[in-house]
């Protein structure tokens, strides 16, 4: 866990670097062989970015995050929207994110979430074709962040720092 003598407040600091992040996903057409969703289940975690897999859905660090610790819960399976699901992807899906709200309050004291799915392209899915939904958690504090600025660009580093502080605390 975090060495940061502020304790959890820590990543008041972490996510500073990238508080002009902008909020859209990453739009295109991907199919099953370039979905980022796909790929991610074929790597090991740090490389794909996961925090945790279980058997019908994994959990992934959003690389276009509107907030530190903004993180997506997938389905395995290349399916799109949620009327797609089998019963074991929802109860999954369901389980995974309400884990993601504990897991995001311990680690980064998150006092809210904006919680949610963009169902396809015209309602503002990056990657439409594969079903995951939206975690974001919320500070009071962050809101004046939150505008749109283009032209920053995501540290991996820190991503990869967040990926671990979430995946080391997930289980716990
Ligand atoms: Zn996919």
């Amino acid at each position: 866990m975090s060495t940061d003598p502020r304790g959890p407040h820590a990543w008041d600091r972490l996510w500073a670097p990238h508080r002009k992040e902008y909020l859209v996903e990453e739009a295109g057409n991907y199919d099953i062989d370039s979905c980022p969703f796909c790929i991610a289940q074929t790597v090991d975690d740090p490389t794909g970015l996961v925090v945790f897999r279980a058997a019908h859905a994994f959990v992934v660090m959003n690389k276009y995050p509107y907030n530190s610790g903004h993180i997506l819960v997938c389905t395995n399976r290349h399916v799109a929207t949620f009327d797609e699901l089998n019963p074991d992807e929802m109860r999954e899906v369901g389980e995974l994110t309400a884990q993601a709200m504990r897991t995001l309050r311990v680690v980064s004291n998150a006092q809210g979430f904006n919680i949610g799915l963009n169902q396809g392209s015209v309602a503002g899915a990056g990657v439409a074709d594969h079903f995951h939904q939206h975690v974001v958690p919320r500070w009071s504090h962050d809101i004046n962040f939150m505008p749109i600025v283009g032209g920053t660009k995501v540290l991996p580093e820190l991503i990869e720092r967040t990926r671990e502080l979430l995946s080391e605390s997930w289980s716990k």
